[in-house]
């Protein structure tokens, strides 16, 4: 395939620019930085010859659009995001390493590796004359759940992939793996106010906050169940001191959904367990600190797995083996919800994101690469 051969012959360039983009790190909320990687995708992608649009969002960096073919019908997505979990410097000077086979950095399967892939698969299909729309649509938030940008930021993601074939999102791969489904994530804390007294001399005029919290906290636990709704309390602070029985506790809840339905039968659980007084006395609220819709399982997306699993095995590209499902987030949600067939996690493959330990095999950026470019010219 001529398209293979652009890819094979290329993907130098697109390996340079993978290091460069990685040692330019990007803390989600560290928006100076963020900016400096949108800055330097946006130079890159207009000298391989696409159109680029910048767009602004509250305290968010820029969002990106990278368009190929900018007159043509629309016909594929592809997603991925510029900022990384990483404070500047967890990696040392510089901050990528490749060592053998392996890029090690900030970013380098989540995700800077698929932002690599995309354009390098536009720009093959374009210089083998492929003429429609090919759209890369770079979030700046996406590991803050899209809460710097908000509603602006997510109703840009749907807005830009409504009308599409399919869409690609080029978050972090695993070797053989490829996701239909996504969890929806609500995270929110939880206070209890109970009331201060000795807990020597007034025990019983005292309402204990953290023992409140103990019992909401099981009870709330309790509703998880596998393959549904999950509920985690990871964080807790309460009392005051050692003899004074706690007059307050605050905890929060790590909330996971399948289907968008599930979000209001969890906020309902939730608001009948807050709204409950276990002890006697106590006097709790909560609040929603952030929100991510699901990407949901259809038919869509599955078909568009098949496709690709097919593909790979076609040109021996990639084994793949039964479609995934995974219990965290993505970008992935919107462009499902904007009603196009959507899979997730077909960037670079790799281990270990989200620590100091993240690395993505090199040899990925050409394998994903082809397996998306030749998915979208198979008919
Ligand atoms: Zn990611």
């Amino acid at each position: 395939m001529e398209e293979f051969d652009y890819i094979e012959s290329n993907k130098e360039r697109y390996i340079k620019f993978w290091e460069d983009v990685c040692n330019l790190e990007g803390n989600s909320v560290d928006t100076d930085s963020v900016n400096s990687v949108v800055d330097f995708i946006e130079k890159f992608a207009i000298s391989e010859g696409f159109e680029a649009h910048r767009y602004s969002f509250g305290g968010a960096a820029d969002y990106l659009i990278v368009d190929a073919n900018p007159d043509g019908e629309k016909g594929h997505i592809y997603i991925a995001h510029s900022d990384t979990v990483f404070d500047k410097g967890a990696f040392g000077e510089p901050p990528v390493k490749i060592d053998g086979d392996k890029i090690y950095g900030p970013g380098v399967i989540d995700c800077k590796g698929g932002i690599a892939v995309a354009l390098l698969s536009m720009k093959a299909l374009c210089e083998c004359g492929y003429k429609k729309l090919l759209r890369l649509i770079i979030t700046s938030d996406e590991e803050i759940d899209n809460s710097l940008a908000k509603e602006d930021g997510i109703n840009l993601i749907e807005d830009m992939s409504r009308g599409f074939e399919s869409a690609f999102c080029c978050e972090v791969g695993v070797e053989g793996e490829i996701l239909v489904a996504r969890s929806g994530i609500i995270r929110l804390t939880v206070d209890v106010c109970g009331k201060a007294a000795h807990s020597g001399i007034a025990y019983f005029e005292g309402v204990n906050a953290i023992g409140e919290a103990a019992e909401k906290i099981i009870r709330i636990q309790k509703q998880s169940e596998r393959g549904g709704i999950t509920y985690s309390c990871n964080l807790i602070s309460g009392g005051e001191r050692i003899n004074i029985v706690a007059p307050k506790c605050s905890f929060q809840v790590d909330i996971r959904v399948k289907c968008a339905s599930d979000k209001e039968k969890a906020i309902t659980k939730i608001s009948e367990i807050v709204n409950t007084d276990y002890t006697g006395g106590s006097n709790s609220t909560f609040t929603v600190d952030s929100e991510r819709m699901p990407m949901e399982k259809n038919d869509g997306n599955i078909a568009l797995f098949k496709k690709i699993q097919s593909v790979g095995k076609k040109y021996g590209i990639e084994d793949i083996g039964e479609y995934k499902e995974s219990g965290g987030g993505s970008d992935a949600a919107y462009t499902v919800i904007a009603g196009v067939p959507t899979v997730c996690g077909i960037g670079t493959t790799g281990d270990f994101c989200h620590t100091e330990k993240e690395f993505s095999y090199i040899d990925s950026l050409e394998r994903r690469t082809k397996l998306i470019t030749a998915t979208i010219l198979e008919d």
